[in-house]
């Protein structure tokens, strides 16, 4: 009989399954069950994207794009860009639209990264990293980061990493699970380090509208790092857009055109109604944004309040919409504590040790949920907690 199992290429089969998946698995049997566990926003998409969408299915534009996207999307993009994070880049040929930032993170990868080439990934980190790079028959090597410099990534640590066969550092800022926001000093610092040891920076962006204290900054945007820059930003957290898959990448000409080799085999072009949705959220779309990141700043700051009060240190994050407080006071593993806590009092989290070593006896929570279902989730936990 056959064996199909035999058939399945070594790096996949080696390869874990998220841990965010499986709390997804757990809590979607429950009723009544409080998510803190997603990655993505409680708002839907404003109605004026939503609308170009509809429109431009009215109108018949159900063909394929361009493979690096709409131009005038580009256009959009290239301004935007230029405007919010200070980085120019040319609209025909630096930048591409992709499925999400996830592809736009592929994309990259396998771009630049030959057999046992090094990525430096910053943990605790997005659940993709480290796979993405491994798929390419890359080595992804970490950096840990320790909640007493609230996650932020040290320039003397980075150094340390790197080695002959360091080709790029991976870099999140703000941060997916720690919400830490790099600011323009630490950018400096490590974009020093970049620059003595000649490597690139992939810099996952995402969430740069997200960041409640001080602007974003863009790596990218420092003296000297355009030219060694992949940026990857989209839609899905800012904009509230992840259904829709559309991301984008901004890189100098040679590195784009390397990764839209890629694209156009592997994808074509990202969906075109989910691209005119796009260019009208940048177009008109910034005030709904800010008024969505006025609600996360308010629900942030609720959250963190709520668990120090609690005895859950907690550092307050400058961006994303994540909250990652210690639960090393309670003696359980995060994984023990998440699984407890889900079912005893119905509230899912994800477990520090899915996103690495680093993150263990922590939690993440999301506050991407209504006020008032974070306020019942404290009283849930404060209940879990007295017990
Ligand atoms: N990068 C980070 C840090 C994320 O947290 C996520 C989604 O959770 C992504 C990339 C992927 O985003 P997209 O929905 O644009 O593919």
């Amino acid at each position: 009989m056959l064996t199909t199992k035999n058939y399945i290429a070594k790096s996949v089969e080696s390869m874990r399954p998220s841990g965010i998946r499986k709390f997804f698995d757990l809590a979607a049997g429950m009723e009544g069950v409080i998510s803190l566990g997603v990655g993505e926003p409680d708002f839907v998409t404003s109605w004026s994207a939503r609308e170009a969408a509809i429109l431009s299915l009215e109108r018949g534009f159900t063909s394929y794009t361009a493979n690096a996207g709409l131009l005038e999307l580009r256009e959009e993009i290239s301004k935007y860009v230029s405007e919010r994070f200070c980085v120019p880049y040319d609209s025909k040929e630096e930048i591409i639209v992709t499925v999400g930032a996830s592809q736009a993170l592929d994309l990259a990868l396998r771009a630049i990264l030959d057999p046992d080439d090094e990525v430096i990934i910053v943990e605790p980190c997005f659940v993709s990293y480290a796979p993405l790079v491994e798929l390419t028959g890359g080595k992804a090597v970490t950096v840990e980061t320790t909640s007493e410099q609230q996650f932020k990534l040290q320039a003397e640590a980075l150094e340390r990493a790197i080695t002959p066969k360091t080709k790029a550092l991976l870099l999140c800022s703000p941060n997916n699970p720690t919400g830490a926001q790099l600011d323009k000093e630490d950018l400096e610092a490590i974009a020093g380090i970049v620059k003595r040891h000649d490597l690139l920076v992939i810099a996952d962006e995402i969430y740069a509208e997200l960041a409640y204290d001080i602007q974003h900054t863009s790596i990218a945007s420092l003296d000297g790092m355009r030219e060694r820059t992949i940026l990857i930003n989209g839609f899905s957290k800012g904009f509230a857009m992840t259904g829709w898959r559309l991301g984008f990448i901004c890189a100098p000409y040679e590195l784009s055109a390397a990764m839209l080799k890629i694209h156009q085999y592997a994808m074509m072009c990202a969906s075109t109604p989910a691209q005119y949705a796009a260019l009208e959220a940048l177009k008109t779309g910034m005030n709904d944004v800010e008024e969505m990141k006025k609600d996360y700043r308010r629900r942030r700051n609720y959250i963190v309040q709520s668990f120090n009060e609690m005895g859950l240190d907690c550092h307050t994050p400058g961006g994303a919409f994540y909250v990652f407080p210690s639960i090393q006071s309670t003696g359980l593993t995060s994984e023990q504590f998440a699984e407890s806590l889900l079912r005893e009092e119905k509230v899912a989290v994800v477990p520090g040790s899915v996103f690495g070593k680093s993150g263990e006896g922590f939690i993440r929570c999301s506050y991407a949920s209504s006020m008032e279902q974070l306020q019942e989730a404290m009283k849930r936990f404060r209940r879990f907690l007295g017990r």
